[in-house]
């Protein structure tokens, strides 16, 4: 039986004590999210996610999918209307969303912490929900009054769904090669035609309309991604009054069978001269679409921690009850024929390895959604602009890290079931599967890497980087300054110096040879993720400490935290090391060997 258990008190402690939301109520939403309020909310979503998302996730994956190829349409798993539509009553499809269209405009921090509960519990069925809320933003910060008038209050209300329409058979990565088309009509609409694929919840049976977004090439658009244009596509288009009218020739073709995430349905889209209407300007989709893919890019690597976080629950489950050899310094378990595997230091390791990542991705997680809030809801005007700047720069990083780790803990877990973690009467090879995706879609993480060294890094003169750096050097002082965290806050201006230096040498060696930055970035992504985990895993640290001072309750909660930060300082990230070599080592030896010679 898998078992999940919402991670409220890990919630409450960085809430309250470490971004210490509560100081930030003069920030519209936030008043509305204080300390009770939020407790409520993110104790209603664990039950949610505990008592109707979970208990469908392994059916789900049993059952995956169903297409009918007479009618076009997609079944869902059993269980899966009746849960979104338990979703969507609960008003959770607009938690965060403009009030002006219905939504409760809430902090999008929360939405993260909500988000995460529910991705844990069940990956397939949150992209539904997640993709729409991507399609939402889109269309909320690029479409015209009508447009929003039109489709924003039924995303926000759940009751339509949005997909995300980029990829065709030629073209993943390189969205310059697309061939959808569109062509312009009298009335100011296009006609769409073309074949994407691997469309995530393309079709389904949850919503009464789909809003698919469209990136396609107006006819006679200049070559490459400088002429692609993003289209809303209604699956029905939509009257005048706001009721369903005509179907569209929008049709699903088919599903991909895959190795994961079985549940939610990955689909062939064909546009056959659908009704389409253009978002913002002609040429100019690309950056309408950056707004839908940002957000997803962030949602990614949220998908990443909530799949560790229930992979480790169910390890820690396990490795107390499996009993096995005995503990290296005598029994532990002395009426039993053996001890539980949890006695083990090298099960440890596996155990606290995941437990640091866990812990320092959320606390990261929502640092950097924090920072997402202050971007647009801030009223001063360079709060505004360090929001827009850290989540430029940590979205690759959260993105490529998180799902990376996520995999490698979902696979640390399996080896803690040993044998049994291959097998299905365990879910953790579930999570293994259903993690692999995470490192794939939402642009691979080699080109977040990619993103980050050769867009991110040099935006507005470095400014992002910078501010990060001195940041991250501020909390390293803080914790030097206190004896007993003396050796953390070295090893995290260690870390910091790590990545400055890397960028010196980006810097001088990058322009002279562009393969350089390719050969370097995926390294450089490492060392910043492990600069910034240094960072919130030293707020942590303070915090926690302070609340031991003040003898707040719950004392066992903030020891163990100091417990977990001793492991990720003594044995996490020692590991920055590696990329600090590597990430200077260059792309002469990358490149020297022939493609023939491979
Ligand atoms: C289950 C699933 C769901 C998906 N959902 C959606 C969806 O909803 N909407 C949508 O539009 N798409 C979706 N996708 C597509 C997904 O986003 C792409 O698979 C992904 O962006 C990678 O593109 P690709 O598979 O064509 O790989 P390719 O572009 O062929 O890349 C292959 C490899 O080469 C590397 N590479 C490519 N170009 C470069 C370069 N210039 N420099 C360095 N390395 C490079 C990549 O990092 C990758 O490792 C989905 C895919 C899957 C499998």
């Amino acid at each position: 039986m898998t078992i999940y258990k919402a991670p409220l008190a890990d919630f409450s402690f960085l809430f309250d004590r470490v971004l210490r939301l509560d100081a930030l109520s003069n920030v519209p939403g936030f008043a509305e999210a204080s300390g009770d309020t939020r407790g409520a909310i993110l104790e209603e979503a664990g039950k949610l996610s505990e008592g109707v998302l979970l208990p469908l996730n392994e059916s789900g994956d049993r059952e995956g999918c169903r297409y009918d190829a007479k009618t076009h349409s997609v079944t869902t798993p059993k269980g899966f209307k009746e849960a979104y539509r338990q979703f969507t009553e609960g008003g959770w499809s607009g938690l965060a969303s403009d009030p002006d269209y219905g939504g409760q405009g809430l902090p999008a921090v929360l939405a993260l912490a909500v988000n995460e509960m529910v991705v844990a519990t069940n990956w397939s069925f949150a992209m539904y929900p997640g993709l729409s809320h991507g399609a939402y933003s889109a269309i909320h910060t690029h479409g015209s009054e009508e447009q929003k008038a039109t489709y924003l209050p039924k995303l926000v209300a759940g009751e339509w769904s949005g997909t995300m329409n980029l990829t065709e058979p030629q073209c993943g990565t390189d969205l310059g090669l697309i061939r959808t088309k569109a062509e312009p009509q009298k009335d100011g609409s296009y006609r769409i035609t073309g074949t994407k694929i691997w469309i995530s919840g393309g079709e389904q049976d949850l919503t009464a309309n789909a809003i698919h977004l469209v990136l396609a090439r107006i006819s006679g658009a200049p070559e490459g991604i400088k002429g692609i244009s993003l289209f809303i596509v209604p699956k029905f288009l939509v009257n005048a009054d706001g009721t369903l009218g005509a179907r569209n020739g929008v049709f699903c073709g088919g599903l991909e069978e895959k190795m994961g995430i079985h549940a939610n349905a990955t689909c062939v889209m064909n546009y056959e001269g659908a009704t389409g209407y253009l978002i913002g300007e002609p040429h100019k989709g690309m950056r309408a679409m950056f707004t839908m893919m940002n957000e997803a890019r962030l949602g990614v690597g949220l998908q990443g921690l909530a799949i560790s976080e229930i992979a480790y629950q169910n390890a820690v489950a396990f490795a107390r009850e499996r009993l096995q050899g005995r503990s290296l310094t005598g029994p532990k378990n002395e009426g039993g024929p053996a001890d539980p595997i949890i006695v083990h230091p090298d099960v440890r390791r596996m155990l606290m390895d995941v437990r640091a990542f866990n812990e320092g991705a959320r606390a990261l997680l929502l640092w950097t959604g924090l920072w997402g809030d202050l971007e647009y809801r801030s009223s001063d005007a360079k709060t505004r602009e360090k929001g827009g700047d850290y989540m430029a720069l940590l979205t690759p990083v959260l993105k490529a890290y998180f799902t990376d780790q996520g995999f490698q803990s979902a696979v640390t877990c399996q080896q803690v079931l040993g044998g049994s973690g291959f097998t299905k009467h365990f879910p953790i090879e579930q999570f293994v599967r259903d993690a692999r995706i995470g490192m794939i879609y939402e642009g691979a993480n080699g080109i977040q890497a990619l993103d980050l060294v050769g867009r991110k890094l040099a935006q507005n003169g470095g400014r992002a980087l910078f501010a990060f750096l001195a940041d991250a050097g501020e909390v390293a002082d803080a914790l030097v300054a206190r004896p007993e965290f003396k050796a953390y806050g070295d090893r995290l201006h260690e870390t910091r110096k790590f990545l400055e230096d890397a960028t010196k040498w980006l810097m001088e060696n990058a322009l002279a040879n562009p393969d350089h930055a390719g050969a370097s970035s995926y390294d450089y992504l490492y060392l910043t993720a492990y600069v910034a985990l240094g960072l919130v895993w030293g707020r942590m640290v303070l915090a926690a400490r302070k609340a031991l001072d003040e003898g707040a309750g719950e004392k066992a909660f903030f020891e163990a935290k100091l417990v977990t930060a001793r492991h990720f300082f003594e044995r996490v990230l020692p590991a920055a090391q590696v990329h600090a070599v590597r990430a200077k080592a260059g792309a002469d030896g990358l490149m020297a060997l022939a493609a023939e010679a491979f």
